[in-house]
């Protein structure tokens, strides 16, 4: 038995996924789906379970985390459902919440440790001295007062302590 929660739908909307109520649940987006057809995420489901305020069941469920935001759905929603927008909105709803599928905590656990979600390689590194550049880029990576920066924003937001 799962309970709908009416103000979920005042959380999506205040997160960016108002439009979320758009959608006549036709299916356009799920048979368009990559994902989908390796995976048991189901778009179409998910849009429908925000509309009835299913948020327990969203934030704690992996598919939520199975979209690759490839934007096959939002081309072809006959809806115009800015759906990417919508599932972004989700996850951070969960993650505000302390969920995020592992595979996506172990990319952030890299922002929060570089203040990049790829570290940079040696091979890259040695790339970059070939082309005459710093070996390190101008960003976080170089710059010590920015990276702490950085940190006491994502210790003040407690990002640091869902990736932990
Ligand atoms: S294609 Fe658009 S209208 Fe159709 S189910 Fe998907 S989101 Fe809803
Ligand atoms: S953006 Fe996400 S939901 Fe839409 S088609 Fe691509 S993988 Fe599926």
């Amino acid at each position: 038995m799962v309970t709908p929660n009416p103000e979920f739908s005042k959380e999506i909307a205040a997160a960016g996924g108002e439009e979320v109520k758009m959608c006549f649940q036709c299916g356009t987006c799920t048979a368009g789906c990559p994902s989908g057809r390796q995976t048991s995420y189901r778009v179409r489901k998910l849009m429908r379970m925000a509309q009835l305020g299913l948020k327990e069941e969203i934030i704690n469920s992996d598919e939520l985390w199975e979209c690759s935001t490839c934007y096959t759905c939002v081309e072809r929603c006959p809806r115009q459902v800015p759906i990417v927008d919508i599932v972004i909105s989700l996850r951070n709803i969960a993650v505000a919440e302390g969920h995020m599928f592992d595979a996506h905590k172990k990319t952030a656990s890299n922002l929060a440790a570089y203040g990049h979600t790829v570290p940079v390689q040696d091979k890259i590194s040695a790339l970059r001295a070939d082309l005459g550049l710093p070996e390190i880029p101008p960003t976080l990576l170089s710059n010590e007062n920015a990276m702490a920066d950085f940190s006491k924003i994502l210790k003040a937001t407690g990002f640091d302590k869902i990736v932990e």
